[in-house]
């Protein structure tokens, strides 16, 4: 997976490499998935959501240039595999997602295998996670259509924000956002498609 999908289409940062070999993604998956769970692409699980392919796993984490001490947080925990790879990378993870069935299994599974330093919550993660502010790294895995402002807010000076920014029902484009002071500068990188990130607000 990693040499072929990852590498081979040009993420190279060795650490995100080393955290993608070390995280076994067929337990965020269903049984009768995990035979796939290696595959070059999304698959399902459950409340009609979906873990990412596994390039664009690495690719964010790549964008996010994650140090061993950073604070991270992840808004759309899903199946929990995202933030394994994150914990892999960083001193701690928290991971917000609002579907209550996907963060408990998310928290179990993360819990079994040994990622101490990675924290699910259930909640509206639009609004970002306020207590564990400034973050180093915020990585937003559901496409929003503009830049949510509480994750600004939240954002370390010279932190790094990578979202997928665009029409919901559409492609959208892989963002990066960095905050120095009080300026910050925006580059897109690469047409993506999530499932959209709900404002309950
Ligand atoms: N990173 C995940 C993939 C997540 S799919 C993985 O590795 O498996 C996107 C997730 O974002 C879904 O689980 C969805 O429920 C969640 N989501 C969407 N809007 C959200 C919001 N406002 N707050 C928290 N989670 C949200």
């Amino acid at each position: 997976m990693v040499r072929r999908q990852i590498e081979g289409r040009g993420v190279s940062d060795p650490r995100v490499l080393t955290a993608m070999r070390s995280v076994p993604r067929h337990r965020f998956v269903s049984r009768a998935l995990a035979s796939d769970a290696y595959k070059d692409h999304p698959l399902p699980i459950a409340a009609g959501q979906t873990i990412s392919q596994p390039y664009i796993v690495a690719l964010m984490a790549e964008a996010a240039v994650i140090g061993p001490d950073d604070r991270v947080l992840e808004v759309g925990t899903g199946s929990g595999y995202g933030a394994a790879v994150l914990a892999e990378l960083s001193g701690s993870v928290i991971s917000v997602e609002r579907h209550r069935k996907l963060a408990d299994s998310a928290a179990r599974v993360l819990s079994e295998l040994g990622y101490a330093n990675a924290t699910v919550m259930c909640a509206d993660g639009s609004q970002g996670h306020p207590p564990g502010a400034p973050y180093d790294a915020v990585v937003v895995t559901a496409a929003a259509s503009s830049i949510p402002p509480h994750l600004m807010d939240q954002l370390a000076d010279g932190g790094r924000l990578v979202i997928p920014i665009g029409p919901p029902s559409f492609s959208q484009n892989l963002t990066l956002v960095r905050r120095v002071g009080d300026e910050t500068t925006s580059e897109r990188f690469c047409p993506v498609r999530f499932v959209p990130l709900v404002e309950d607000a």
